[in-house]
């Protein structure tokens, strides 16, 4: 079975041979088995969890041991536990042994991993194909120059300064894809929500948030000149509002349909696309009426109880939601869920069947409705991390 692995405070990573690896399904502890684990996928970054101190498991004791000091060290040094970030295309399994302190982690998609014959493994599985999504395919060389020649291109342009962070300082894929003008390209709109998910990545109220939330609405003008240069010269071209740094984009419905007018008045190629959580139906009408391409919809669970408790939406609710679907279904445009994946919730037999009631029980539904789990934040600071020995 792969050994548990634990951090230095610099960053070092060891493994302890005496304690096998331990992860957790919400909150029970676990000893995954071989089917739960593969490589660590290409890409992938490990992370320190700051103030968590991770657990082991003693297969002779039949016990789980938390490790809070470094058993490698005559004089006191704490230790921390170690989280895999995954690529796009993999889901979590499962998530690290931990028991934390005070301080609440940076809300990152944490992975149990562990090590076995000097290879690191993680309890995940790989969901969905990443050839585009590949890191191999971003954070290249040439970047900074490319931003450097669009930031020429579109002088005083906010949308494309904000990218530019975006794509230097997060390392968005969405974002330096309008930089690298092929495939997906992320166009931030919007300052506000009206949700305050758990794990938002743009706002948190202690500032864990791993991005900063714009704080500026563009002018549709701003929008459009990004997205018309996108969609006439890139590589399978699309433009998604709804960024990991902005708040909720149909609130700036008016914004993005003036936008989307401009857009269509100088070119008919490519998609238009919307991240969403669909709560404002009259916001998602507008926007099919003025020729949204498709939309793709994040939810947490699909009772109503458990989605308050973690979208915590202002003035709307679920029956909103479908109401926004059943509008994208009479457009006709295709619809895609962000299912926010939560190892020990919803992977939870009874947390499962409703969902193909949001579906319909029928192959055709499911494959007509493209349903891809994501492990949330597209893109994965590396901490310097490194192997200890
Ligand atoms: S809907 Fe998006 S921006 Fe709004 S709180 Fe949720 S994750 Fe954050």
């Amino acid at each position: 079975m792969p050994k548990m692995i634990f951090a230095r405070p610099d960053g070092q990573w060891f493994d302890l041979p005496g304690l096998e690896m331990a992860a957790m399904s919400g909150n029970h502890l676990q000893v995954p088995v071989k089917p739960d684990l593969i490589p660590l996928p290409e890409g992938a970054t490990l992370t320190l969890m700051p103030d968590a101190a991770p657990i082991g498991f003693d297969p002779e004791a039949g016990e789980f041991l938390l490790v809070d000091e470094n058993p490698y060290k005559k004089k006191s040094e704490p230790v921390y536990a170690v989280g895999a970030l995954l690529p796009q295309g993999f889901t979590r399994l499962m998530t690290p042994a931990v028991q934390c302190g005070e301080r609440r982690l940076p809300i990152l998609g944490y992975t149990a991993v562990g090590v076995e014959k000097g290879r690191l493994v993680v309890a995940a599985a790989a969901t969905d194909e990443h050839k585009r999504w590949h890191p191999k395919h971003f954070n290249t060389d040439d970047l900074p120059e490319l931003v450097r020649q669009r930031q020429e291109e579109f002088p005083g342009n906010r949308v494309i300064r904000q990218l530019s962070r975006c794509a230097l300082e997060y390392g968005c894929f969405t974002a330096q894809n309008i930089f690298y003008r092929r495939w997906e390209g992320g166009l931030p709109a919007s300052p506000s929500c009206n949700a305050a998910c758990l794990a938002c990545i743009s706002e948190q109220p202690d500032q864990c948030s791993p991005q900063q939330r714009i704080d500026f609405c563009p002018q549709a003008e701003e929008i459009a000149q990004v997205a018309i240069a996108h969609l006439k010269q890139a590589e399978d071209p699309m433009v998604s509002f709804g960024q990991g740094c902005e708040g909720e984009p149909s609130l700036a419905y008016q914004v993005i349909c003036r936008a989307m007018e401009l857009i269509r008045q100088e070119t008919d190629r490519g998609v238009i696309n919307i991240n969403s959580n669909a709560g404002s139906t009259k916001a998602i009408q507008a926007l099919l009426d003025h020729g949204l391409n498709s939309m793709r919809v994040s939810l947490f669970s699909p009772f109503d109880e458990e989605y308050a408790a973690y979208h915590r939406p202002q003035g709307y609710g679920l029956p909103d939601v479908r109401n926004s679907l059943a509008a994208a279904q009479k457009a006709g445009i295709p619809v895609a869920f962000n299912l926010l994946a939560y190892p020990g919730f919803t992977d939870q037999e009874n947390g499962q069947k409703p969902w193909w009631s949001w579906f319909g029980n029928t192959a055709c539904a499911r494959s007509r409705c493209g349903i891809s789990t994501v492990t949330p934040a597209s893109w994965s600071p590396s901490t310097g991390m490194r192997p200890g020995r």
